[in-house]
């Protein structure tokens, strides 16, 4: 069994659905198929990690000595 957590767009009220649950426990509306909320967090975090860490390696390799 595939238990899928859908996040309500409506209210943010997690509802887990075994894929029968299309509407919101909470406030009836339908859930979202995916998730566009979440993939873009966790895109928008994955670019800011990406950036510090190749920023940190040039700052060292311009400041250590060789
Ligand atoms: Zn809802």
């Amino acid at each position: 069994m595939s238990q899928i957590k859908k996040t309500c767009l409506y209210c943010q009220t997690e509802n887990i659905s075994d894929g029968d649950i299309q509407q919101c426990k909470h406030c009836g509306m339908d859930l979202p198929e995916k998730h566009p909320n979440d993939r873009n967090l966790k895109v928008k975090f994955f670019v800011k990690a990406f950036w510090l860490i190749a920023l940190f390696c040039l700052i060292m390799v311009f400041y250590l000595p060789r």
